[in-house]
């Protein structure tokens, strides 16, 4: 799903900033929508926080061979540390990168919270949640495309979500630490293919309690590299 709303302060050619040129798809997707695309070797993908502390639950498979995708394991262990942060490889299941971090003007961002699912809304938050929609069911949606299914999903990372970790190991769901106009720029280091959920979740803080639309624009490879 996507359209051309977007906030007032923020305009596709603000959004855009900074990216290499000429621009391949500058769309939004819709508040609790999913979405995918294919980001090939060099390009690069932003993903704009338009109206502040939106969580964009975030999978990668490769494009060549799909049994290859994105690792919270294999990204944590390699560069020793939980956080995803400006400069971050998120690495395969075989351990190669597939996306870098390039920049992001969020301090940090999660990759061990997880999706929301339809599950554990109801055993979180009662059953009465048990239609709501939930970021596994988009993942699943939009993997069903390309002939994935439940085997295929994999813990993914949230952009925008603030995930704190106590001293003694406790995981937080809290208030965002991204805000309107806050973006993520990830260079693919291998043709992939992107799947998003924007979350729908609205019994956590993760999305303020409402759940916003948010802009992707991927760049060509920039000439200059
Ligand atoms: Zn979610």
């Amino acid at each position: 799903m996507s359209g051309q709303i977007t906030p007032e302060k923020i305009t596709p050619n603000t959004a855009a900033e900074g990216l290499p040129r000429p621009l391949l798809l500058q769309e939004v997707i819709a508040a609790r929508a999913p979405w995918s695309h294919v980001v090939r070797q060099g390009e690069t993908l932003r993903i704009v926080d338009l109206e502040g502390n939106q969580a964009v639950d975030f999978l990668i498979y490769s494009l060549a061979d799909d049994a290859e995708r994105y690792s919270f394991q294999d990204t944590i262990a390699a560069q020793e540390n939980i956080f995803l942060r400006t400069g971050s490889i998120l690495r395969s299941n075989e351990g190669a990168a597939m996306m870098t971090l390039v920049a992001t003007s969020v301090a940090y961002h999660d990759t061990i919270g997880g999706a929301c699912s339809v599950e554990s809304n109801t055993l979180r938050y009662g059953h009465h949640t048990t239609s709501q929609h939930a970021c596994v069911e988009n993942f699943l949606c939009e993997n069903a495309h390309y002939g994935r299914n439940k085997r295929d999903m994999v813990p993914n990372i949230n952009w925008f979500m603030n995930v704190p970790v106590e001293a003694d190991g406790a995981l937080g769901i809290v208030d965002g630490i991204s805000a309107a106009g806050l973006t993520v720029d990830l260079r693919a280091e291998m043709d992939v293919v992107a799947v998003v959920s924007n979350c729908p979740q609205i019994n956590n803080p993760c999305n303020g309690f409402n759940p916003t639309p948010v802009m992707v624009i991927i760049a060509a490879a920039d000439a200059r590299t």
